[in-house]
């Protein structure tokens, strides 16, 4: 059975990464008949965020792509998170060092400076501590049994590190990257234990993924200079390492380097996919959510972020890309973040969405503008208004006036639109308007202007846009005839009253 993992660390709001990195895991796990975890890697204890974890649940249940397993849903292999799991890593700790494959290291902070500075004015600078260096430094290799047995007696703090081998080359099969080779003279003697008893995020990472018997690492491509060291961690302890996936990096829009979360701000738009209170500040980080992104829209941009499905399609529901999402799809190089992509999404969405649902956030706001809130007529605007806007909330901003009396008119049409000719047909097509009786219609509402430009010899095409400027103030906007069905008839013969006075 394919199962995969998302394994966040609960440090704050879901950058758009992490989101993909979910995302991707869900349909890999989808597509094949898997299962798809939920695992909290909480052991920095120093960057933990209240609420965060509550935050990533929300994040990916909005989002429709709710974990089979884990954390908060429950499962055979938990606990999922893995502060809950120190004693299963301090297990392994243990069979590694009695294996001689990591070593308890005493070194303070000011030796492991004073060792780097060294290595800096010797032109070394990639690695600090390993096979080379670790034989001038404090640790179960250098000290004697009864040192090392007396140190940890008295109560000094100790790390458990991996003791690379030297000269070694490490190689795996990466199915973005095909193979990857690395000596491990390139690799540090990296700390599995913590002076605070916890394991490190290799240490934590390897042992759950074997004992959540997970098949598929798939994860960002920053986790790829971490991957030799799980590799060598697997060897030690005698597993069968999984198959990695590195996805491709996140670009900044105009291709210059990484996404980063200030980003955001910089382009005006949220990294975060959903409202997020900054603990230390109390502000509010606005989100896609908030934004007016819809989920299935959020979906198939994500997707689009590093995958394609091999032909100019582009728009996929999250079933089609289950169906379609595969490994070799995914490209090696950085996807370019493209927030007027993820608009044009939304717009794709958006007109597909039921008035109803769209409808919401219209009468949401026209509660709060302290107007009638009428189902029918919210339905109406959004099926008028529904192939031009880009968010719900485009709904209030851009239709207004199918419910305020306009105060101001636009220039431009009035300038060049408002003629003699125009107040003549608006004139009579006020007065048949007030006299009517009877459901108006678009069609209605069409004929009753087409028989007064007949007995006026005007054609419709010369008092259009005074007509709409009329009754709503703009120079553009919905289909006019639709908008006065919307209105009613009452309301345009008063509309085109006031403009006319
Ligand atoms: N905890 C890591 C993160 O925050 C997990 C990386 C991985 O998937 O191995 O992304």
């Amino acid at each position: 059975e394919i199962r995969v993992r998302f394994a966040p660390s609960p440090t704050g709001p879901l950058h758009i990464g992490g989101v993909r990195t979910a995302l991707y895991n869900y349909l890999f796990a989808k597509h094949n008949n898997g299962k798809f975890l939920l695992r909290i890697e909480d052991t920095d204890q120093t960057r933990f965020v209240p609420g965060a974890e509550e935050y990533i649940r929300e994040s990916l249940s909005w989002l429709g792509i709710t974990p089979d397993e884990g954390e908060g849903f429950g499962g055979p292999y938990g606990p999922y998170k893995q502060s809950e799991r120190s004693e299963i890593y301090r297990e392994y700790v243990t069979k590694l060092i009695e294996e001689d494959k990591a070593y308890y290291a005493f070194d303070t902070a000011e030796e492991l400076e004073e060792m780097r500075e060294r290595l800096k004015a010797a032109r070394v600078v990639s690695q600090t501590y390993n096979a080379l260096t670790r034989g001038t430094m404090k640790n179960s290799l250098t000290l004697s049994p009864e040192e090392v047995k007396q140190r940890m007696d008295s109560g000094d703090p100790y790390v458990v590190r991996l003791k690379v081998p030297r000269k070694e080359d490490i190689r795996f099969k990466d199915a973005v990257r095909d193979w990857v080779l690395v000596n491990t003279d390139t690799l540090d003697d990296k700390v599995l234990l913590k002076s605070d008893g916890l394991p490190t995020y290799h240490l934590a990472n390897v042992v759950d993924d074997h004992l959540m018997k997970i098949t598929h690492v798939i994860r960002g491509e920053e986790w790829l200079p971490s991957a030799p060291i799980h590799v060598l961690l697997y060897q030690f302890l005698g597993w069968d390492a999984p198959e990695f996936c590195h996805l491709p990096l996140l670009l900044k829009p105009d291709g210059n380097g990484k996404l980063s979360k200030r980003d955001g701000d910089k382009h005006g738009y949220p990294v975060f996919p959903l409202d997020w209170k900054d603990p230390q500040s109390g502000n509010l980080t606005m989100g896609f959510r908030e934004q007016g992104y819809l989920p299935e829209a959020m979906v198939n941009f994500l997707a689009f972020l590093g995958w394609n499905p091999g032909d100019n399609r582009e728009l996929f529901t999250l079933e089609e890309l289950e169906k379609e999402f595969t490994l070799p799809r995914i490209g090696k190089s950085g996807a370019k973040f493209d927030i007027n992509k993820a608009k044009w999404f939304n717009q794709q969405y958006l007109k597909n969405t039921p008035n109803e649902r769209l409808a919401e956030t219209l009468l949401a706001d026209l509660e709060e503008a302290g107007l009638e809130t009428d189902a029918v007529k919210a339905n109406k605007v959004c099926e008028a208004l529904k192939e031009r806007v880009t968010f719900p909330k485009d709904f209030w901003e851009t239709g207004k006036y199918f419910f305020v009396t306009p105060e101001v008119y636009d220039e431009k049409t009035v300038k060049k639109k408002w003629t003699a000719e125009a107040v003549g047909v608006l004139t009579a097509y006020k007065e048949a308007l007030e006299n009517f009786e009877g459901d108006f219609t678009q069609d209605v509402a069409k004929e009753t202007l087409n028989d007064v430009l007949e007995a006026q010899g005007v054609k419709i095409g010369r008092i259009m846009q005074a007509l709409r400027v009329a009754v709503s103030g703009q120079g553009s906007g919905a289909d006019l005839m639709f908008t006065l069905e919307i209105l009613g008839n009452a309301t345009v013969a008063q509309r085109i009253g006031l403009a006319i006075e």
